[in-house]
């Protein structure tokens, strides 16, 4: 889950390196480490804690190096520590590695290398590693300039699990070899130099040209060539594909954390979802997806799979799909479905919804799916993710880059271009419905819309102020605003650490009622007419045990009297959550503030979640 650099050209590496690592910083910080090839060898510095931790280490000085590897850590084998930091080297420091993944056959390497003299001195998984490749290395007989590269292959041919590795080495000074299988890895290529990183907009300043890496592509890097192998040392062509994104798009541009400026950007990220799939004469239409009329009638359902928010974009969405296409819909969450041998067959849709397009539950499901027949379409934000290559379909969410590891933008993102889906579904299976003209105006209202809700900051913060010192806040909501409040409370506990939970209004009463007591806090939506006089009961139920409440709603509630109401535009309630939920990201965001935590870097999270 951690964050990787690399660079290989003329200028000093490590300011590269360490300007990269401030942007991946949001993927893992726990540590921190560069290692670079100097005259005597290879330099390795690296330091538990942030970017800047690694900074202070007087060692990083020397280092004038025009050719290095960094790391940004997110520990899953051993605790955060100077030891277990990357890079690791093997004993000799032949050769020093950078790893994001899980080698989960770590234990079984250790033990074949102990046995045959190499010892450790971290908990890591990864330090078996440069051990692995040193010991092909020093057992090939065969001294030519693949050497490097065929101990590097025959090692990863041993490693179960999941890998991105950069590699350097004192047996190939000049060159570095990256691979990965199942973690992110893309290279960009520029003017006698070639930049590496776990993601795009942490090396967009530098070029727009990347090659896009598939699994075990092995890729020896010159300053001014990359060349690519299959495991047989056969050499693969590859094509750089130009990737059109602003580089300040991944900048704070004036505001506080990047939560807030994506936060703020929704209007645009939504308009640009749109694009052109929905035109204001009505017309839906989804670029490269061809599915038939023929297809889409064979469906007897359609599954969601997706984890966390991306999970709760389809329990978003998933009502519209049945209304719509008439075709069952079911959400699961992928570290679930991927486990209990679902129902699935050449008759069912499989929707994957992944912001970064490499969660690893994710990708497992998608792989399942395509075993047992289904035809899967992935929804993603990330351009040549894992994802999109092994999905039989795409469809890109186009919401720019989202750095702040707590959601937004690519949510409502995700829920717009689901809905948009949906209508074009049930257009391809000719079911009339009145209430597509309605919803595709509906939908093109909304940035202007979200725009509107924006401006109601001063109110929430306000409200944030009195409460940040909760212990648990609870949400309520029926039907559609049930889900929206699944994702507001994730929101919450994500970047505030207050205890949250969302509960169906109806169920309260079934349990969870009794933890309701003076003072507490509960925040409830009502978007949708004909569940709001129920909703309404419920929170006077809550307010009779002397709950304190926040109502987001597009009604007019009349003379109840809740304690703060949040008036957000009318909308089709069917797609609702994509106003209702902005002020409970503002919400979310200013309790954090309040707190004085990191909003962009919550603990324990990281923003695409590789692992297991
Ligand atoms: N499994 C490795 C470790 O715990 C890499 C974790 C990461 O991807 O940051 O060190």
């Amino acid at each position: 889950m951690c964050g990787i650099v690399g660079y290989i050209g003329n200028k000093k590496a490590k300011p590269i390196l360490i300007n990269g690592l401030l942007r991946l910083e949001y993927r893992g910080y726990d540590s921190a480490g560069v290692a670079t090839v100097e005259k005597n060898g290879i330099t390795v510095v690296k330091s538990k804690g942030r970017v800047a931790a690694l900074e202070s280490v007087k060692a990083i000085d020397s280092l004038e190096g025009t050719i290095g590897i960094a790391h940004t850590r997110w520990a899953t084998h051993g605790k955060p520590s100077d030891e277990n930091s990357h890079p690791h080297t093997d004993g000799k420091k032949n050769f020093a590695v950078v790893h994001n993944g899980v080698i989960e056959n770590y234990n079984e390497l250790r033990e074949f290398l102990g046995k045959n003299g190499y010892s450790f001195y971290s908990e890591t998984d990864t330090e078996v590693i440069p051990n692995l490749i040193d010991y092909y290395y020093q057992k090939d007989s065969k001294d030519d300039d693949k050497k490097v590269l065929r101990a590097v292959i025959s090692a990863c041919s041993d490693l179960n699990g999941s890998f991105a590795l950069e590699i350097i080495s004192t047996f190939l000074p000049e060159k570095m070899i990256v691979v990965r299988k199942d973690s992110p890895l893309v290279i960009g290529r520029a003017n006698g130099e070639n930049y590496i990183s776990s993601d795009i907009p942490a090396i967009l300043s530098y070029t727009k040209d990347f090659y896009l890496l598939n699994d075990l592509e092995y890729v020896v890097l010159s300053r001014d060539k990359a060349e690519f192998y299959d495991k047989n040392l056969n050499v693969i062509k590859k094509d750089v594909v130009n990737i059109d994104w602003n580089a300040s798009a991944a900048e704070k541009d004036g505001y506080a954390d990047f939560m807030l400026k994506e936060i703020h950007e929704q209007p645009k990220s939504i308009r640009e979802t749109i694009g052109s799939r929905l035109t204001s004469d009505g017309i839906c239409s989804i670029e490269s997806l061809e599915l038939s009329k023929e297809y889409l009638s064979s469906l007897n359902k359609i599954y969601i799979v997706a984890c966390g928010t991306a999970m709760h974009a389809g329990l978003a969405t998933k009502p519209l799909f049945e209304k719509l296409c008439h075709i069952q819909t079911e959400v699961d969450i992928a570290s679930e479905f991927r486990y209990r041998d679902p129902l699935i067959d050449e008759k069912t849709l499989v929707i994957f919804i992944s912001q970064s397009g490499e969660t690893a539950d994710t990708i497992a499901a998608l792989k399942l799916s395509k075993e047992k027949g289904a035809k899967t379409l992935a929804v993603s934000n990330v351009i040549g993710s894992s994802i999109t290559r092994e999905a039989d379909y795409t469809v890109y969410t186009h919401a720019g880059p989202e750095i702040a590891v707590a959601s937004t933008k690519a949510y409502t993102s995700q829920v717009v271009l689901m809905s948009i889906l949906a209508i074009y579904f049930a257009e391809v299976l000719e079911i009339n419905s009145d209430l597509i003209p309605d919803l595709k105006k509906a939908i093109l209202k909304l940035p202007s819309q979200v725009e509107e809700v924006l401006k109601i900051d001063s109110m929430i913060k306000a409200f944030a102020k009195k409460v940040y010192t909760e212990k648990d806040i609870f949400f309520l909501g029926r039907g559609i605003d049930y889900a929206a409040a699944m994702e507001s409370s994730l929101k919450l506990k994500e970047i505030s650490y207050i205890h949250s939970d969302a509960y169906a209004a109806g169920e309260l009463k079934h349990g969870s009622i009794a933890l309701i007591e003076k003072g507490i806090t509960v925040v409830s939506i009502m978007t949708d007419p004909a569940l709001t006089p129920k909703t309404i009961s419920n929170l006077q139920e809550v307010i009779t045990r002397g709950a304190k409440t926040l109502v987001v709603t597009n009604q007019d509630l009349g003379d109840k009297v809740f304690d703060n109401v949040v008036k957000i535009p009318e909308t089709i309630s069917l797609i609702s959550p994509v106003l209702s939920v902005v002020p409970l990201q503002l919400f979310a965001y200013h309790i954090s503030k309040e707190k004085g935590l990191d909003v962009d870097k919550p603990r324990n999270l990281a923003k695409s979640v590789t692992v297991e």
